[in-house]
Parts: structure tokens; C-alpha cells; sequence
């Protein structure tokens, strides 16, 4: 790749690398190294500098994806904290409520020197109400934690609507046939078969029926109906309660999310019952919508496909 050039007195060592006199034996002569090829080191050098390039570039990529990642794994880790305390919060507040109810009437009936019979019955059936609240509380709870942690497993299977409005239904008739609530359940003929998983299917029905009773004032109407769509089955809760505004119908979906302003009495409930039904419905690959009209009452639809 090197030459040599032995060069005559007023040559110009042109293009040399470097060039020396040739010495005292020939005055004016000068020895001149030069590449054959100029182009050999431009060449590797712009083969190096590239290489330099695409290595600091892929340190640079390598950096960035490190620091998504562990961005993403602290903002996953801050959410858990925060759903932590939340739930932590909300739960034992919720709690609380229904134990000191259910303390204040057994405290009421031990000191009643005489207990005649109607006001003992009037008192446990209170006791035995504020107990189903509170049960009802912990199963939602153990499936809200049980969801979020992926812990849920589904079996679905094909379910006749019929079966699943039934199975819902059945939860709360015995509660809801009192004076002052009309509860009917209206299912169509001949519907087919859906893909659900009865058991969490049902304490999603189950969760909007108790939502359209917390939420009525007196009379109330609640409806369960069960009709065919074009290729879906709909499962719609009415009720003829407090309504929603359309800010909030965006948001009650949301876990924690109540409308009722904080501190106001408690209607056994800690926000986490729509979010929930809206896990459930989406393991189910099925939809659901509110329609409502504030101080009328709320709709809320479930649709699935057809199995
Ligand atoms: P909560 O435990 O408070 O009932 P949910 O997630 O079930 O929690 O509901 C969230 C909020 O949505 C409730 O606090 C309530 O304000 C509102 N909501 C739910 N269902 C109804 C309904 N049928 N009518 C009016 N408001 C409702």
C-alpha cells in the first residue's frame, strides 16, 4: 500500500505522508513516503467513524428502552401502592359503618329489660340486613382483589340467558319483595346461547341490581329484562332512582369513583361495584352502557354476543 519516491531537486513531494532530505551525498534530493491509494485511509476511517456512530447510537437506544422500562416498572409500582391504600381506606371505612350498626342494635336489645317479640324480630331483621351489607362488601372486595390480580379464573361454557337472569334474580327477590319495590323480571322467548361464566356473570347482575336499589328512593321499580339484538343478547337493570349526570355516567366505571360527596351517609358501597361489573363484561368480551336521566332513573345494558 506504500511507495517510496526518491525525489529530484524541485519535485514537490506531493500527496506524501511525510518526506526527509536523502542526505549529504545528494544535495536537494528528498526521500517521500506516500499511500498508493489515497483513497485506503479515507476509506477505513469513514468505515470507523460509522462504526463509532451506530455503536453510540445503540448505547443510546439501549439507555433510553432501560429507562422506559424501569420508568414503567416504578409508575406500575407507585399505582399498586396508591390502589393499596386506597382500597385500604375505603374498605375499612365501608366496613366500619355496618359492624357499628350491627353493635348499636344488639347493645339496644341486651339492655331492654323486656324484649316482647315483634321488636326482637324488627331488630334481627335489621341485624341480618346490615350482616348481608357487610358480606356483600367482602365477597366484592375479595373479587375485586382476585381480579386485579389476575387471580380470576373464568370457566366459561354455553349458558341460556334465561339461567344467568334467574340465577341474578334469585339473589335478591327475597330482599327486594317488600312494600314500597316492584322487582320484575322479563326475559324473552327462544334466545340463544351466550359464552359466560354463570358464577361471575351473575355477581355482575347481581351488583346492578343492588346499585338500582341503593340508588331508588321509595317506590321503587326495578326491572330485569333479557332481550335478543341483532347479534347479541342485552341484559338491561332499570330503575326509576336519583339518576346520573352525563359527567358522571362517564366516570362511575371507574374504580373508587362515587358520586355521592365524601362523607355523606353511607350507602354501603366503596366505589369498586361498577369496576367490577365492567372486568367482568370485558373477560366476557361483551359491552356495557348507562343511559340516564338525573332525578328519573338509570338504565344500565349489558350485551353479549351469542355463543
Ligand atoms: P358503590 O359501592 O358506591 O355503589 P359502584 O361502583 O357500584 O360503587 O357505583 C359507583 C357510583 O355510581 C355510585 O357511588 C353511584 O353514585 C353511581 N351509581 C351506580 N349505580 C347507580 C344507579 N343505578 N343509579 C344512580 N347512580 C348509580
Amino acid at each position: 500500500e506504500i511507495r517510496l519516491d526518491i525525489l529530484p531537486p524541485g519535485h514537490d513531494p506531493e500527496g506524501a505522508l511525510f518526506s526527509l532530505p536523502a542526505g549529504d551525498t545528494m544535495p536537494g534530493w528528498r526521500v517521500a513516503l506516500a499511500l498508493r491509494d489515497p483513497r485506503t485511509f479515507a476509506a477505513s476511517t469513514a468505515a470507523r467513524v460509522t462504526s463509532y456512530v451506530w455503536a453510540g447510537a445503540l448505547a443510546i437506544v439501549v439507555v433510553v428502552a432501560l429507562a422506559l422500562l424501569a420508568w414503567d416498572l416504578l409508575r406500575r409500582q407507585l399505582a399498586l401502592t396508591r390502589l393499596r391504600n386506597d382500597l385500604v381506606a375505603n374498605v375499612t371505612h365501608e366496613l366500619k359503618t355496618p359492624l357499628a350498626s350491627m353493635r348499636l342494635f344488639v347493645e339496644t336489645l341486651l339492655d331492654t329489660p323486656e324484649l316482647d317479640e315483634r321488636t326482637t324480630r324488627e331488630y334481627l331483621a335489621l341485624i341480618a340486613q346490615e350482616n348481608l351489607r357487610l358480606s356483600r362488601l367482602i365477597d366484592n372486595f375479595l373479587t375485586f382483589s382476585r381480579i386485579e390480580r389476575e387471580k380470576y379464573s373464568y370457566a366459561f361454557r354455553p349458558v341460556a340467558p334465561a339461567a344467568l337472569a334467574e340465577q341474578a334474580a334469585a339473589v335478591v327477590r327475597e330482599r327486594f319483595h317488600v312494600p314500597g319495590c316492584t322487582f320484575t323480571v322479563a326475559v324473552d322467548d327462544d334466545l340463544p346461547a351466550v359464552s359466560a361464566d354463570p358464577d361471575a356473570f351473575t355477581t355482575a347482575l347481581v351488583n346492578l341490581l343492588d346499585n338500582a336499589w341503593k340508588y331508588t328512593g321509595e317506590p321503587k321499580e326495578i326491572a330485569l329484562t333479557v332481550a335478543a339484538t341483532d347479534d347479541a343478547v342485552a341484559f338491561a337493570v332499570r330503575d326509576n332512582g336519583v339518576g346520573l349526570a352525563p359527567r358522571d355516567a362517564r366516570r362511575i366505571f371507574q374504580r373508587f369513583y362515587q358520586v355521592r360527596p365524601q362523607h355523606s351517609p353511607s350507602t354501603g358501597g366503596c366505589g369498586l361495584g361498577l369496576s367490577i361489573v365492567q372486568s367482568i363484561v370485558a373477560a366476557h368480551r361483551g359491552t356495557i352502557r348507562v343511559d340516564s336521566v338525573p332525578g328519573r332513573g338509570s338504565t344500565f345494558t349489558i350485551c353479549l354476543s351469542t355463543a
